[in-house]
């Protein structure tokens, strides 16, 4: 079973979530929605994005299920949601729906530890069919080292669930705190023996950024549960890794495939060469196209495999 563990959905205003005014003016946003072809930003919208959503999966053969994902807001001190901060929030229940709804879906949950009643609904999600939990902690405001996580950490291991965590850069979205991209604040949770995927290997998102990957690399010599994943890695700032990653083949064995839909996938011209990035460039779906890319720049079977493995995914359920 071949699965793409890092693909998102959006949520404009209403009972799914929403996004803020600064969040859909900012240039990524824009051209996310120029290039899916979005007008408007209200409810009608959200409808658009999630029928492109579906026809993306249905378009992409090559892939059995897609892990979609929730997006958990900020919280305060006190655990209760700071709404001036939050600028992305996509509930647990919309991304059970839609799984409901679409038998190619799985659930993503996203859960910010600092909540209230974070470990409730950690287990409310797993009831409900989560196969990981998202974080996304320079954007979430936390620090994934602070003692307050750990109880969520064993929550975690007891309930069997993988967290994927970005880390590394991001420019898509309003961020609160550059610090927590790296993946040494992860420890905590991999000493406790929660199965962390590293989301982007901890690279960079542009170039004047700080690049974790050397630091990803140390901990997966150090951790056995610990992976990390593809998304986004077909974006120039980030794909002179692909290198790296693919002579060794120890980092390989333990990456597994995320496309990061809908962020855009360019193939790497120097690796594929310019005829094949050209005829790759071809393929108008974002998801599939990321999928040719990795196929083209020889990531193996057990690559392919081993995310549903990491998820303890079958054909038949979760
Ligand atoms: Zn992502």
């Amino acid at each position: 079973m071949i699965i793409d563990c890092h693909v998102h959905v959006a949520a404009i205003s209403g009972p799914h979530g929403f996004t803020s005014k600064r969040q859909l003016n900012t240039l990524p946003f824009r051209f996310m929605r120029w290039r899916l072809g979005m007008v408007g930003s209200d409810q009608n919208t959200e409808r658009q994005i999630e029928a492109k959503l579906v026809e993306t999966i249905e378009g992409t053969p090559e892939i059995d299920v897609a892990v979609v994902l929730a997006f958990d807001g900020v919280f305060n001190d006190s655990g209760q949601l700071d709404i001036d901060n939050t600028h992305l929030y996509i509930t647990n229940d919309y991304v059970i729906e839609l799984c409901r709804r679409y038998p190619k879906m799985r659930f993503g949950a996203s859960i910010n530890p600092l909540r209230k009643d974070a470990i409730a609904e950690l287990e409310r999600c797993a009831a409900a069919g989560a196969v990981l939990i998202k974080w996304l902690p320079i954007v979430q405001g936390f620090n994934p080292s602070d003692r307050r996580c750990f109880p969520f950490y064993d929550a975690l291991v007891r309930l069997n669930l993988p967290l994927l965590s970005h880390t590394g850069g991001e420019r898509s979205l309003i961020r609160l705190n550059d610090e927590y991209a790296d993946p040494q604040l992860l420890e905590p949770a991999l000493q406790r023996g929660v199965t962390v995927i590293a989301a982007h290997c901890g690279t960079r998102s542009a170039p004047f950024e700080a690049d974790y990957f050397d630091q990803f690399v140390a901990l997966l010599q150090r951790y056995e549960n610990l992976y990390g994943d593809t998304a986004a890695l077909s974006l120039p700032a980030r794909m002179s890794v692909y290198e790296k990653i693919l002579k060794d083949p120890f980092v390989r064995s333990r990456v597994i495939h995320g496309s990061d839909w809908p962020i855009i996938s360019f193939p790497p011209p120097v690796r594929v060469g310019p005829l094949a990035a050209m005829e790759l460039m071809h393929e108008k779906n974002w998801m599939r196209r990321d999928v040719l890319i990795k196929q083209k720049l020889g990531f193996d079977q057990k690559y392919w495999e081993r995310g549903a493995k990491v998820l303890k995914l079958s054909a038949t359920g979760t």
